[in-house]
């Protein structure tokens, strides 16, 4: 839509939660509408009969003043104000201008549907409270009906006007009710989109470690039961890689925190260069923890990887002074796989092939740390230091 017509229902909705919003920007709609669809009422009595019909030409001046008025009460953030002198507004115009000129014309019709839009103005509405004002409402159309006959009003609209007027009344009623629908609809969509998005935010942000920007461990463990499930499906291979810093606490102690944050985030983006498949997955496991899984990739593929992995951190060259490992910091490399899926590896599951790339992480730690250990799925452990 033009955003210069978006402006003109904008007051006072800014800074507001959503719903809210919603609520203000349909006030504003309605405070708009209710002054223009007065125009061609007032310009018929302006120039058709001043004289006869200036009671009701000057009722309608106020009751138009009174719609616009909505908007500068929202502006100043008087939402339950301008909500209320709505209501109040429309329900009076209904009334006193049917006084004036009978329910023939069938004004008092269009201010009815009019109101039952205003209903939607409100917040939270019950459905025993939206069935109390709409029931107030319909006994408030059938007494103007019946109170205001033509023949026993000051002002009565004469024919043919009055059959132009009554059509003109049920046009309004319908291009009321198109607009509305239109403004309805395009707000349940904005409204949509709006979750979608939220949503999207929130799932990025459940899957993310805030530190390193990498997918976390529930990113982890989801693409291992699909690439496990895969791996029953179709042969291949399937290998993971735990990583640990070697000596971090010591790192933390010498540096600071900051210090060490940094010092994984550098980590971090060593690691991922050496990733090159868009299948494989880097995470954040834990503190100083960091998995990878390789799918596709056989023994050959992931102990290389491993290596390079341990490559890529010794080369950055952050010094680790208090290390008594080596002087700068290092990593300690864990990695299993499993080549082919057998019944037996059905009965261990994915959990198992984790296990083993800790167990081998365990021995990489026990052998002296900053080497590659690896551990087949299945099998007795290996001696620590085999590459
Ligand atoms: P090892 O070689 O046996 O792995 O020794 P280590 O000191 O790395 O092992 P340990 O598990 O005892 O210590 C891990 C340290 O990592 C302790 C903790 O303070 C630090 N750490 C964990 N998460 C973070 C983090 O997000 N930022 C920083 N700066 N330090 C962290
Ligand atoms: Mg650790
Ligand atoms: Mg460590």
């Amino acid at each position: 839509m033009l955003n210069w017509v978006k402006r003109l229902w904008s007051p006072g909705v800014a800074g507001n939660p959503a719903r809210l919003r919603r609520k203000i920007e349909l006030c504003n709609q309605v405070g708009l509408f209710g002054a223009i669809a007065t125009i061609p009422y007032q310009l018929f009595y302006f120039f058709y009969d001043f004289a006869l019909y200036r009671g009701v030409f000057l009722f309608n001046l106020l009751f138009m003043a009174a719609y616009l008025s909505v908007l500068l009460l929202n502006h100043r953030g008087w939402h339950k104000a301008a909500r209320n002198v709505l209501l109040v507004n429309v329900c009076s115009q209904l009334f006193i201008v049917t006084s004036f000129i009978g329910s023939g014309a069938g004004v008092h019709l269009f201010y009815f549907t009019f109101a039952s839009i205003v209903v939607f103005v409100f917040q939270c509405l019950s459905a025993l409270r939206y069935a109390f004002i709409m029931v107030t409402l319909g006994v408030l159309y059938l007494s103007a009906h019946f109170l205001f006959a033509p023949g026993s009003v000051p002002a009565p609209v004469p024919s043919p006007w009055i059959d132009v007027m009554y059509a003109g009344s049920v046009a309004g009623v319908l291009a009321l009710l198109g607009v509305f629908l239109y403004l309805f609809r395009k707000q349940i969509d904005e409204a949509e989109d709006e979750l979608t998005r939220t949503n999207q935010y929130l799932e990025t942000l459940s899957n993310t470690d805030p530190l390193t920007g990498l997918a976390n461990r529930r990113v982890l463990d989801e693409t291992l039961e699909q690439e496990w499930a895969r791996l029953a499906r179709w042969p291949g291979a399937l290998s993971v890689i735990m990583c640990d810093v070697d000596h971090f606490k010591l790192f933390n102690d010498r540096y600071g925190h900051d210090g060490g944050d940094r010092c994984l985030q550098q980590i971090t983006a060593a690691l991922q260069g050496v990733l090159s498949r868009p299948a494989d997955l880097l995470v954040r496991y834990g503190g100083e923890e960091f998995a990878v899984v390789l799918p596709g990739t056989d023994e050959a593929g992931s102990r290389y990887i491993g290596e390079k992995l341990r490559q890529a951190v010794e080369r950055l060259n952050i010094p680790n002074e208090k290390s008594v490992t080596a002087a700068c910091v290092t990593i300690s490399v864990g990695v299993s796989g499993i080549d082919h899926f057998s019944p037996d590896a059905n009965r261990h599951g994915v959990d198992h092939l984790l296990k083993r790339a800790d167990q081998a992480l365990y021995q990489a730690k026990a052998s002296g740390r900053n080497q590659v250990v690896f551990l087949p799925y299945l099998g007795a452990s290996v001696r620590a230091g085999q590459q």
